[in-house]
């Protein structure tokens, strides 16, 4: 019988688990820190199960680590780190370097199904879902290379649409917000999501962590354009769902914003978008689009940008613009997946 990965157990599953096996449920907290905080990688490892016990979960279970197969590290010393999963799929993460802290970027799919046409993950299509342990273990895998590194936000804003795979993203929050596991706070992290309505109801009810939503324009027939997964929850609805945080969850959503040249960079757009966050005390991320091979989309003149964000600002719209990092590694966003696999064609 295969054995499960015991890192895709939330610490409630894994302490059902040992009740199941005639363990006690504390062993599941003892068990956690073992892992999450001591990471050791071997259940003879966790000295104060006894031994029957360890030869038990041992039988049951097993410990495994995502590998870095490649780290490209760029002028800003954003790093992005590719790992080779078990069946073939790659996967990677960004280490982006800010001031006073550092954020790490995780993916959540090998691929997107969303296909969104102006980024290269979404282009080159859909694999499958991460597990649980995946997501947590790339937190796990830039720890370890980085000792030291003050690594306090996350942001699920890497390969993947994160409410695709809803389920094992708030496992994998549930295991970084644990007293017993890496113990961050909701507040540091951040889940970005392309606008999957029935997901975001429900995050709005089960997760505290913080929402981002990929907004790239005003107008539905734009947003269809780049962005397919309009035609199913278009604005309307996905802003109706949003109004449901603001309300019940009193909290800032932030609007992320690919600004591309001549599709949804001019001052129209912006007059639009501040119209719509009269309704919503939201902020906003403006992202130059950072150009790839796979489109041929350019990125606005810089004065487009200013002049967009200036309208913003002088509407009392907290508004940012989202400074690339990695675009020499191909570690910015929409970049990922860049790294071509060998075999692999380019479409
Ligand atoms: N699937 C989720 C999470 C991925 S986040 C989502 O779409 O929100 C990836 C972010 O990078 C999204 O905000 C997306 O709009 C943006 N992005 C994708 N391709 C890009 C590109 N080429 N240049 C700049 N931003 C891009
Ligand atoms: Fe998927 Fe997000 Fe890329 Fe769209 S922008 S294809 S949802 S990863």
């Amino acid at each position: 019988m295969a054995k499960t990965d015991i890192k895709n157990l939330p610490i409630k599953e894994l302490e059902s688990a040992l009740k199941r096996l005639g363990m006690p449920a504390y062993n599941a907290r003892q068990i956690f820190i073992w892992l999450y905080k001591n990471r050791v990688s071997d259940f003879e490892q966790m000295t104060n199960i006894s031994r029957p016990s360890r030869r038990l979960l041992a039988e049951q279970f097993e410990i495994p680590a995502l590998k870095i197969r490649e780290k490209k590290v760029g002028r800003d010393h954003t790093a992005k780190y590719q790992f080779g999963l078990q069946d073939g799929s790659a996967i990677e993460s960004v280490l982006i370097p800010m001031t006073r802290w550092h954020t790490l970027c995780v993916s959540t799919q090998a691929g997107c199904a969303l296909g969104c046409k102006f980024c290269l993950t979404g282009i080159k299509g859909f694999k499958r879902n991460l597990s649980v342990s995946e997501i947590t273990g790339q937190l796990a895998a830039v720890m370890a290379e980085n000792p030291g590194t003050p690594l306090s936000h996350i942001v699920f804003m890497g390969m993947g649409e994160p409410f695709a795979n809803y389920d094992n993203t708030l496992k994998a929050i549930d295991i970084m917000t644990s007293e017993y596991g890496y113990q961050y706070s909701h507040r540091r992290i951040t889940v970005s999501t392309a606008g999957l309505v029935p997901q975001i109801k429900r995050f709005i009810q089960e997760s505290k962590a913080n929402l981002a939503v990929s907004l790239n324009a005003l107008y539905d027939d734009t947003r269809t354009a780049l962005m397919p997964i309009n035609a199913t929850y278009p604005l309307k609805q996905l802003t109706a769902a949003l109004k449901d945080y603001h309300t019940k969850r009193r909290g800032w959503i932030t609007f992320e914003y690919v600004m591309i040249r001549d599709m949804n960079d001019g001052i129209a757009h912006a007059i639009q978008l501040a119209k719509l966050l009269k309704e919503f005390p939201f902020k906003v991320n403006l992202i130059p689009f950072n150009e790839h091979w796979g489109t041929g989309y350019k990125r606005p003149d810089e004065e487009h940008v200013r002049a967009f964000q200036e309208y913003l600002v002088s509407h009392t719209i907290a508004c940012t613009v989202r400074t690339t990092h990695g675009e020499e590694i191909e570690a910015a966003c929409g970049q990922l997946g860049g790294i071509k696999i060998p075999g692999e064609e380019e479409k």
